[in-house]
């Protein structure tokens, strides 16, 4: 059975004139335990798709079904309780309380189920040695590195033994060992049997997953299934694509540009580098030509 169903679902934001079709008409369907790696360019609606799928926020339209209940119109309360015992979130920018420990952040979440501050620290205190953060417990966030400190954010993150994990661009602020050892982490996660969706923009980062769906204009446009360890090809693609623009076409790009600013033409168009000259008898033929 999916664990999580959006029919038709769609987003929109403002009114009027301002009216911005975040999400439009989205079908997906998410089973347990898959690990999918969401890419899709800025603005392509990513983040809302998972602020939905997180009951963070509301489709305007279509339905959401979450473990065979559909959530996406229930009560606001009843929607927070479902996101805290079913879904843990990562960010790319940790969302520590810098006024308190590791370990009371990590522990905090439980403060809402009634749990006494011993029984707290406890179980916070088993999801820091999971998460290699044991040794942490005490230290306060402005103490971390980088790569600690979202380790701690997804300790916090799992304190509800949660069966959906969303991480929106969790390494987009780190170094790369650091992102190794987070997504090193979140494989492990998911390898203890928690469905993860990762919002990246690293097509690197989706040799973790095993499903990568592609999103433009608030749109799917892409569903591929890939085998872990490998670069997803529609990620590879937009990798090799990425580092195939040259030079002569940054220019020309920039000069297309320029066209629009009254005043800023090109007067010949983009500049284009010199030729090397390697042999006198060529510098001699072009000079013979262009007479
Ligand atoms: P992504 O995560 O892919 O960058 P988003 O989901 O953040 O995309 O945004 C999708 C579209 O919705 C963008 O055009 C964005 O400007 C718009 N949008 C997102 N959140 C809001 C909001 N709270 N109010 C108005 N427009 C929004």
């Amino acid at each position: 059975m999916s664990l999580i169903q959006l029919q038709e679902l769609s987003k929109l934001y403002g009114f009027g004139d301002a009216t911005t079709l975040a999400l439009d008409e989205i079908d997906l369907t998410i089973k347990k335990n898959e690990f999918v790696a969401v890419m899709g360019p800025s603005g392509s609606g990513k983040t809302t798709l998972m602020n939905i799928i997180g009951l963070l926020d509301r489709p305007t339209h279509g339905n959401y079904t979450l473990d065979g209940r559909s959530v996406a119109r229930r009560r606001p309360s009843q929607q927070a309780k479902a996101r805290r015992d079913r879904i843990g979130f990562v960010f790319q920018s940790y969302n520590l309380l810098p006024r308190l420990n590791v370990l009371d952040n990590v522990a905090l979440p439980l403060a809402y189920k009634g749990m006494t501050p011993v029984r707290r620290q406890k179980r916070a205190s088993d999801i820091l040695e999971q998460v290699g953060m044991r040794d942490r417990e005490y230290f306060m966030p402005h103490q971390l590195s980088g790569g600690q400190a979202q380790r701690a954010a997804i300790a916090r993150a799992l304190i509800n033994k949660p069966s959906i994990l969303i991480a929106d661009e969790p390494t987009g602020n780190l170094d790369s060992t650091d992102s190794k050892v987070v997504m090193e982490l979140l494989a492990d996660i998911h390898r203890r049997g928690n469905t993860i969706l990762l919002v990246t923009h690293n097509p690197e980062l989706t040799r973790y997953a095993n499903r990568v769906i592609y999103m433009y204009d608030g749109r799917l446009v892409g569903d591929e299934s890939t085998a872990i360890g490998n670069m997803a090809k529609g990620a590879r693609r937009i990798y090799y694509e990425k580092r195939k623009v040259t030079d002569d076409e940054i220019t020309a790009g920039v000069s297309a540009l320029l066209k629009d600013v009254p005043g800023k033409e090109m007067a010949s168009g983009p500049k284009r580098r010199k030729p090397r000259r390697k042999k006198r008898s060529a510098r001699k033929t072009r000079k013979t030509k262009s007479r």
